[in-house]
């Protein structure tokens, strides 16, 4: 993976600060027990300018995560929305990566993390593809995880918080030592959840099907921009659970993410699926337009810079 490529101004607790000076204490809550939530969204290049797709849901679900780790966001999601769209355009960027990041700060130690200030960063940054370019084109390599997602009484997977991603880690350097691009994680009791930073669609008999929200997954912003767009389409498009012998015998399976976009996935546990299949393309399709601005449908999806 490419090393951040550096900006100006980075976001901090309502300053905007040069990029090297963002930094925090090494006794900083965040950094001994993950007490930290975030997000990644995406600004892209649209015909009139830079566009931040879905801003608000993202910010919205930054608030909830909070909420659920009884944090207290010290910034209104409307405030974090205008910082955010202030920063890229203090940076003068017209596409990038967003990452938002409220995190229990310095003063208090120990794991009741209630005492600790609570503190809010944005930085943004240029960032490509995720999981590359043909990636994107000619889809990725996926292997079952053999670590399982997070239960929902461990370390609610609704959660989007720091710390839950050492559970992703493990599963994405286990995939990654086997060869593949990315792992499809399973929940305890065997059903099919989500990539490590993915939710996952699968089609059999050309019926789109996703896990249920109950089965332990992230709720995906681009998960239900995908629904949208596949009602558009006319796909039958449905919230199932499935088992790991689905993703074998399916007739395309996708990633969906802000970071990764819309990734078809060519084979699992060495099983092809084959090279990216008509449905995934044609909601791939459907999501650059929208979130380029070629749209017009969904224009009120682009908060603009
Ligand atoms: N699942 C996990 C575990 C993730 O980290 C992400 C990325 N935020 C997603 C799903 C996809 O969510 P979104 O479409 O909102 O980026």
């Amino acid at each position: 993976m490419a090393a951040l490529p550096k900006v100006d101004k980075i976001w901090m607790n309502g300053e905007l600060v040069d990029w090297d000076s963002a930094q925090v204490h090494v006794l900083t809550h965040a950094l001994h027990y993950g007490s930290g939530v975030f997000e990644g969204i995406r600004c892209y290049e649209t015909p009139t300018g830079p566009a931040v797709f879905r801003l608000t849901e993202h910010m919205e679900r930054l608030a909830r995560s909070a909420k659920m780790m009884r944090m207290e966001l010290p910034y209104s999601v409307e405030q974090l929305v205008d910082a955010t769209l202030a920063l890229i355009a203090a940076n003068g960027l017209k596409s990038c990566y967003i990452r938002p990041l409220v995190y229990r700060g310095y003063g208090v130690m120990g794991l009741d993390p209630l005492p600790c200030p609570v503190d809010a960063m944005i930085a943004v940054w240029p960032w490509d593809t995720y999981l590359g370019e043909d990636a994107l084109k000619n889809g990725v390599d996926a292997g079952v995880s053999s670590w399982r997602q997070r239960s929902s009484n461990a370390l609610p997977p609704q959660i989007k918080g720091t710390g839950s991603y050492i559970n992703s880690s493990f599963a994405r350097m286990e995939a990654n030592d086997h060869g593949y691009a990315e792992a499809i994680m399973l929940n305890e009791a065997g059903m099919v959840c989500e990539g490590t930073g993915e939710n996952i669609f699968v089609v059999r008999d050309e019926i789109i099907v996703t896990p249920p929200v109950s089965d332990g997954i992230l709720e995906g912003i681009t998960r239900d921009t995908v629904i949208a767009l596949a009602q558009d389409l006319d796909f039958d498009i449905i919230e199932a659970s499935m088992t790991r012998a689905d993703l074998y015998i399916a007739d395309e399976v996708f990633f969906t993410g802000s970071a990764a976009e819309i990734v078809p996935v060519r084979s699992i546990d060495h099983r092809a699926i084959g090279t990216p299949g008509p449905m995934t393309l044609a909601i791939q399709e459907a999501y650059f337009n929208v979130v380029r601005g070629l749209d017009s449908a969904y224009e009120f999806w682009l908060e603009r810079v």
